[in-house]
């Protein structure tokens, strides 16, 4: 049998791991990630205030999936295909590989069983004005993180300086962003 996992985030490793660790060696499981990084997104607001640095949040998933007999393709899952293509019906999703020394190469990746777990998509555009490289900085990943900090340590810098600065802190629209908490 063969499962494959979409996305390496909390619950795509989770559910990757669990799955191995049951199904054993006589089975497949397959995850198709866009990140060669697992990240800890919620320690991501430590990155955003100059605690801890991205690389103490993320670690290398082709060790560890290596380790546990996962097969891991630094990919993005451009389409499913639940009843298979003309000719067959197995069924499979289509990826397109993100890694450096695959970018852009596209494969097929057959299946028993689905997991999708890619979480929210990131879609600042909901609200106006809104998003890294316009008038906010998010915490949603570690490199928006790390650009948040850089934009605070600015303005603690003109603080020093005596100059006011104001701070607003929420979330953004239910569709557009993460929805971490408003930190
Ligand atoms: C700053 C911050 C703090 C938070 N704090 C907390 C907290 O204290 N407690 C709490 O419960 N929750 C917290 N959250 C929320 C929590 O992190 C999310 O609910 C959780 O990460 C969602 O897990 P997920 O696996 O669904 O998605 P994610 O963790 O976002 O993972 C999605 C995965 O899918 C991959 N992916 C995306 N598109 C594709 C594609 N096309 N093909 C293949 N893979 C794809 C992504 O690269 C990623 O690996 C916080 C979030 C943030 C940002």
């Amino acid at each position: 049998m063969k499962v494959v996992v979409l996305g390496a985030g909390i619950s795509g490793h989770t559910a990757a791991a669990f799955l191995k660790k049951k199904l054993g060696k006589n089975h497949d499981v397959i995850v198709v990630s866009p990140s060669k990084y697992y990240q800890w997104l919620p320690s991501n607001i430590w990155v955003g205030v100059g605690k801890m640095k991205p690389d103490q949040l993320r670690f290398d998933q082709y060790k560890v999936y290596n380790r546990w007999g996962i097969d891991f393709r630094q990919a993005k899952a451009t389409a499913i295909h639940p009843e298979g293509a003309t000719g067959s019906h197995t069924a499979f999703v289509d990826i397109e590989y993100t890694s450096v020394d695959k970018k852009g190469e596209t494969d097929r990746v057959e299946y028993d069983y689905l997991v999708n777990a890619t979480g929210p998509k990131l879609n600042f555009e909901v609200t106006e004005s809104m998003g890294p490289g316009k008038n906010t900085v998010s915490v949603c990943s570690y490199d928006h993180a790390a650009h948040a900090w850089e934009e605070l340590k600015k303005s603690i810098e003109k603080m020093k300086k005596g100059e006011k600065q104001r701070f607003l802190i929420g979330t953004g629209h239910p569709m557009g962003t993460c929805q971490g908490a408003a930190f």
